[in-house]
């Protein structure tokens, strides 16, 4: 038999295995034709409040809306700062600067890939309202750390969970809360090739208070109290009900399709381990680490040759993010290229993620394993 193609993601092969289920949840929406706000959309928001534990859920349109929607919420004024980590997707990032806040970059730790609650601490000054911490590649940042300081300066937090649904932090007195419904507000993204993806766009916003969970409600329908009124400036983001049908199958399979990602990165970790020119991901004791991606530090390796050297043999492979967010171009204007973030950089320049998906079989993962040990090994 012919290897299956390795790709990033194999949402197709995923498709199969719950095509009936899918299929049907999706005929039944257009049948009912209530394709905005339907019962898919009620149940989905439900049934996600139940998983993660979180009073409020509020679904919307996709994880930069979710993001923006929470930083409006919390009713910031121009010119406050929003502390971030660089090291991110830049959704992260683009918000604040759209609502006219100023974000403000910190260091990651470099084991984690995830806020460093010690260069966030140094960062805050008497501007600072909130702090976005990125539960990156699918673990928990700090959490205990970060409320602590969140605290002490009175911060609000809010949990950019795009990639990390499913996973959770562990508290040192051995309370576990799932990532998302930890802080003021959480936020997560349905992209496709998201732990929990549907077939477009999608996304939500935790909260277990009730005042701002209203507040985030009328945001995302047009700062609307009852129908035609008006109260606030909001914006039009919903999560439509074919995209909710599709959720409500997958969340069934969330732990699941973790399940079957941790243990793709078990076959990874056992296949690099303590090669001197390979770091595997460092799993933090307190975190569930849901494997959104599976990311490499590599020492002494070329690493556009191993993506060209992959690419030769059909291996796809990434580099989740090569310009962080102080070396956009987009932040040059308001200061980005003042920042020296020597560990940022230094991940930049030398992580690569390997394909992360549900469907990965031994055959694949031998296969990939051993072109990445040829290549290093070689040169
Ligand atoms: C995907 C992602 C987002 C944005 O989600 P969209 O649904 O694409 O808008 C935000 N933050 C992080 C860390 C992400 O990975």
């Amino acid at each position: 038999m012919i290897m299956r193609p390795i790709q990033m993601v194999d949402l197709k092969r995923q498709y199969t295995k719950i095509k009936s289920e899918v299929d049907s949840a999706i005929q039944e929406v257009i049948d009912n034709a209530a394709f905005i706000n339907g019962k898919a959309v009620t149940d989905f928001a439900a049934a996600l409040s139940a998983y993660t534990g979180s009073r409020h859920v509020i679904p919307c349109a996709n994880g930069t809306d979710a993001l923006q929607i929470a930083m409006m919420a919390l009713d910031l004024q121009p010119g406050d700062e929003v502390i971030t980590p660089s090291f991110t997707y830049v959704a992260t990032t683009e918000v604040v600067a759209l609502l006219k806040l100023k974000p403000v970059f910190v260091e990651v730790d470099p084991r984690t890939f995830c806020l460093d609650p010690i260069a966030l601490e140094k960062a805050i000054t008497p501007r600072t309202r909130a702090i976005v911490p990125v539960h990156l590649y699918g673990q928990s940042a700090p959490m205990q750390e970060i409320l602590a300081i969140a605290a002490r300066h009175k911060l609000h937090v809010i949990e950019d969970n795009a990639q990390a649904i499913g996973s959770s932090y562990r508290f040192p007195d051995g309370m576990t809360q799932k990532t998302g419904a930890i802080g003021t507000i959480g936020t997560t993204s349905f992209f496709p090739s998201k732990n929990l993806g549907c077939y477009g766009d999608g996304g939500a916003i935790f909260t277990d208070d009730d005042a701002l969970a209203s507040r985030l409600k009328m945001i995302a329908n047009h700062g609307q109290s009852r129908r035609y009124y008006h109260d606030l400036v909001g914006c039009n983001s919903r999560l439509d009900s074919i995209q909710a049908a599709v959720l409500n199958v997958k969340l069934k399979k969330l732990d699941e399709y973790i399940a079957a990602r941790r243990a793709a990165a078990d076959f990874y970790d056992n296949a690099f381990k303590a090669h001197p020119k390979i770091t595997t991901p460092y799993r933090a004791p307190y975190s569930h680490h849901v494997f959104h991606q599976y990311t490499l530090i590599l020492e002494g390796v070329d690493r556009d040759g191993l993506n060209e050297f992959l690419a030769g043999k059909n291996i796809p492979s990434m580099i989740y993010y090569p310009v962080p967010a102080h070396r956009q171009q987009m932040f040059a204007a308001s200061g980005g290229g003042n920042y020296h973030l020597e560990t940022t950089d230094w991940l930049t320049e030398r992580v690569i993620s390997l394909p992360m998906h549900t469907e990965l079989d031994e055959e694949q993962l031998q296969t990939i394993s051993a072109a990445v040990l040829e290549y290093i090994n070689k040169n």
